[in-house]
């Protein structure tokens, strides 16, 4: 019966699918090469022109030539940190203190090689900050109550401080915030992360979104100025100026 007939949406070839026959079809497309590359340039077709159009209706609002950058948007709403949160967050880190530090309370040796993590220059920091600060924190919105911290991220902590695990499970806790982002990370606070830089998990120090790589390049392009525009689908949530002064002398709290 027909209506049983699956056609490929670029051959049209009935019931077409990789051998042997009848093979599935990946969302109507048959497994034939050429079919499933034109569905991929399609695709990329549609991406880049919807890029194109969000690009035109920032340009619209901020006018001149300077560069501008798509960010994502964090929309969601504060609420007061939940008791559960706070027990699922502390639950994580007992884990991993546990995992840091022997039966002595030496620091644990693991797989992984000792690495110091590779920090931005001052300007790059500021570039980052501000575009974080007008998306606010979209990628925290993963942290759930891990903050995505790790074992390693505790050992590296203990490394470079004189915290015991004691210590350690203090300051932890003790930046938790009363209020966050509701169901994103358990220190994803509207003005920011509240938890101290130098305990922050490798993730939240290394991740960089494509725009806030974008951010980073456009300082060692020798930028001074842009515009981040956090983005929502095909809505402009917010647009920011990301200045970009020649000397950073201080390197900022990130936002996120
Ligand atoms: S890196 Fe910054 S700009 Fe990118 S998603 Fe995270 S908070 Fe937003
Ligand atoms: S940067 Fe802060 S708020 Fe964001 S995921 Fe990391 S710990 Fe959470
Ligand atoms: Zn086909």
């Amino acid at each position: 019966m027909s209506a049983f007939i699956r056609r490929c949406v670029v051959c049209g070839a009935a019931n077409a699918g990789l051998l042997p026959y009848p093979a599935g079809m990946q969302d109507g497309v048959c497994g034939q090469l050429a079919c499933l590359h034109t569905v991929q340039l399609q695709s990329h077709a549609q991406r880049s022109a919807a890029t194109q159009r969000r690009m035109d209706s920032v340009r619209a609002v901020v006018g001149g030539t300077d560069p501008i950058v798509l960010l994502p948007s964090n929309r969601r709403r504060t609420t007061r940190l939940p008791a559960h949160r706070r027990a699922d967050f502390a639950a994580h880190l007992e884990a991993h203190l546990d995992a840091s530090s022997d039966a002595a309370g030496a620091i644990t040796a693991g797989d992984e090689t000792p690495h110091e993590l590779e920090a931005l220059s001052p300007r790059e920091t500021l570039a980052v900050s501000q575009g974080c600060a007008t998306c606010r924190g979209f990628c925290c919105q993963s942290g759930g109550t891990t903050a995505w911290l790790t074992t390693e991220t505790l050992r590296r902590v203990r490394r470079n401080s004189s915290f015991d695990t004691a210590a350690l499970r203090a300051a932890y806790l003790r930046d938790l915030p009363h209020r966050s982002y509701r169901r994103s990370c358990v220190y994803h606070t509207a003005r920011g992360c509240a938890l101290t830089p130098a305990l922050r998990s490798d993730t939240c120090h290394q991740y960089l979104c494509e725009g806030a790589s974008t951010l980073v390049a456009l300082v060692r392009a020798g930028a001074d100025v842009a515009h981040a525009a956090a983005t929502e689908g095909s809505q402009i949530a917010r647009v920011g100026r990301v200045a970009l002064p020649e000397q950073a002398a201080v390197a900022p709290n990130p936002a996120r």
